[in-house]
């Protein structure tokens, strides 16, 4: 794939940059074609008044150390470092999450707090079989009462759908948490080495755009471009390779340039659309199956300073739509202009077409004042100011079709030689900011020559594995951990120890009986008070045999079943452990 023309890079966001950095990283010169008229993507910062908007508060942690190198040398002192805070609004009361126990149970009361853990315990007890969808797959983990106090409406919100419709295998991708491998790792070497979002969080100084900006600029410096306002219009291919791109520039004029190598970050259902000529019938119904959920943020501006500590309220209240409230000043001081006022972002979760999507910005930010009202939060006269910022296609949505179609079109893509796409909804994969930045990294890496298959990231741990040696040491351990935690066979430990120990008494007696002398055996015969019938000559060395093959076996079958119990208990504590610690960043990986 080497090239020396430059890499066409599609998208100016996470992914994107990324890929362009490692370009220039490997002397190869990037020009990234970003739509819209800043760089970031869906992590960009949007600017109202002076007043700075996350696109829904993005927290920078990642456990890939390549990429927390890169954030840290991009930001230097500008990247702060946050201690979390966030909570529940529930029923008029605001719960702290991750949950805490007083604090719960201070708010719940003690009834209902006796009837959550019971509801626990029971799903322990009888779980629901099978574990088809999100609402039995959190309700097994954490119980039923628990789940409809907590997760059950937020969830809702987010998805636009019932629990009961969400597919089971989604929990399980989305809310990976820690795997019993990891865990028995941590439980059996002091663990606790599994960093989480859930205390603290990297943040830029004015923003996650901050980021993108600085990102940016080291591209411009280094002899790469990123040009703002040029969308990719069409890609024209031909004999397995894309040959021509064209674009609409600032002026909104149409351009046509050779393509050697290119990188894509553009939705992948949007991709397959812009392929000139179009691809199979097939192909291109699969990409229209592939579906997304959407999201817009109102702005407000209050005339009030200190608001609330947290970083972002999660809203569970069915009466009104907002599912999520962030304080920016909290973020950092620097996202809010006016020490003296807040201002805050109201998340609405949508799909595109629909009614809240289509509603005027007006009508929304009446909507957003008065829910905060409602909520009890705010005083509406305390809004001066208000803006709506759209996030069409955030989420890639993981349907019962996803999967298959998704593959329809990575058949068809793997077809074009010198077109890779990365990142979030390049890949219609839940990748968050690094997940999304190491593929393009990789993507770079491919075109000077390497061989990542980027389907992998974010999938297995073996990519991780090779970019940070510490966990291909613990992958060792794993192999190492995995062959003693195995299953012992009980009949097959009893069969050999009942026959050594059987082979031991029968040798030991023929032993004697071959050395002779005046009282043969005479320490060994009193085995014959346990042994009824037992003597040392040789019908007794089969009957020793016999009795010790029988006590033998007894022992050792008694031994690996213990052993295997234990074990089980074992690992059934970690794993239930490991559960109520993935309870602690549910809400963040929803
Ligand atoms: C509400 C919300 C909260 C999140 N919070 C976090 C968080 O806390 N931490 C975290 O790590 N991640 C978070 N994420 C995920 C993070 O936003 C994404 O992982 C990341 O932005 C994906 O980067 P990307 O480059 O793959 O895609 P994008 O950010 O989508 O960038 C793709 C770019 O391609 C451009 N583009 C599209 N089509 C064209 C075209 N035809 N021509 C030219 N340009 C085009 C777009 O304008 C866009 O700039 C969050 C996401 C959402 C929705």
């Amino acid at each position: 794939m080497q090239t020396k023309s430059p890499v066409i890079i599609i998208g100016g966001g996470p992914a994107g940059l990324a890929a362009a950095h490692q370009c220039l990283s490997l002397k190869m010169q990037p020009i990234v074609f970003e739509m819209n008229n800043l760089v970031g993507g869906i992590s960009r910062t949007e600017v109202y008044k002076d007043y700075l908007f996350d696109i829904g508060g993005h927290r920078f942690f990642t456990r890939m150390e390549n990429i927390d190198r890169l954030w840290q040398e991009m930001m230097g002192d500008d990247f702060l470092t946050v201690s979390r805070r966030s909570r529940i609004f529930y029923q008029g009361r605001l719960y702290d999450y991750p949950l805490k126990a007083t604090n719960a149970l201070l708010n719940l009361g003690i009834i209902e707090s006796l009837l959550i853990i019971a509801s626990y315990l029971k799903a322990q007890v009888c779980p629901l079989t099978p574990e088809a969808n999100f609402e039995q797959w959190v309700a097994n983990r954490f119980g039923w009462r628990l789940y409809r106090t907590f997760f059950k409406t937020y969830t809702e919100k987010v998805w636009g759908m019932p629990c009961d419709q969400i597919q089971a295998a989604w929990a399980a991708q989305r809310i990976k948490g820690l795997s019993l491998k990891s865990a028995v790792i941590n439980a059996m070497f002091g663990g606790g080495t599994a960093k989480s979002l859930i205390d603290s969080f990297k943040y830029p100084r004015k923003g996650p755009g901050m980021m993108w900006e600085r990102f940016k600029d080291h591209i411009e410096h280094n002899n790469g471009s990123v040009l703002l306002n040029s969308k990719t219009e069409s890609l024209r291919h031909e004999n397995g390779r894309i040959i021509a791109m064209t674009y609409r520039d600032t002026a909104d004029e149409l351009h046509t340039m050779p393509v050697e190598q290119m990188i894509s970050s553009i939705p992948v259902s949007r991709l397959i659309k812009l392929l000139d000529p179009a691809p199979p019938a097939e192909v291109l119904a699969a990409a229209d199956t592939l579906s997304y959920r959407s999201f817009l943020i109102v702005g407000l501006i209050i005339n009030k300073k200190g608001l609330f500590p947290d970083q972002w309220l999660y809203i569970h209240s069915p009466e009104v739509k907002v599912g999520r409230i962030q304080n920016f000043g909290n973020w950092s001081a620097a996202m809010v202009p006016d020490p003296d006022k807040s201002s805050i972002g109201m998340e609405y979760f949508c799909t595109i077409g629909d009614t809240l999507w289509q509603t005027a910005d007006a009508d929304l930010i009446k909507m957003a004042s008065a829910e905060l009202t409602k909520l009890g939060l705010l005083d509406q006269a305390e809004i001066i100011d208000g803006t709506v910022i759209r996030q069409p296609l955030a989420y890639p949505v993981y349907d019962a079709g996803y999967n298959k179609n998704l593959l329809i079109i990575r058949e068809f893509l793997a077809t074009i030689g010198n077109l890779q796409t990365i990142g979030r909804n390049g890949m219609h994969r839940y990748n968050n900011m690094d997940h999304s930045m190491q593929t393009g990294i990789m993507a770079a890496k491919n075109v000077n020559g390497a061989q990542y298959n980027l389907w992998t990231i974010n999938e297995e741990d073996s990519y991780l594995e090779a970019e940070t040696p510490t966990l291909a040491k613990s992958t060792l351990v794993t192999k190492l951990l995995s062959r003693s935690f195995a299953r012992m066979d009980e009949v097959a430990f009893a069969t050999a120890t009942g026959t050594l120990a059987g082979l031991v008494l029968f040798l030991a007696t023929i032993w004697l009986l071959i050395r002779g002398g005046d009282n043969v055996g005479q320490h060994l015969k009193l085995i014959g008070q346990y042994f009824i019938g037992y003597s040392v000559t040789m019908e007794g060395a089969f009957i020793a045999l016999a009795y010790a093959f029988f006590s033998g076996f007894l022992f050792g079958w008694s031994l690996a079943y213990l052993r295997n119990l234990f074990l089980t208990l074992y690992l059934y504590q970690i794993k239930k452990k490991n559960e109520m610690m993935s309870l602690k960043d549910l809400m963040d990986q929803l």
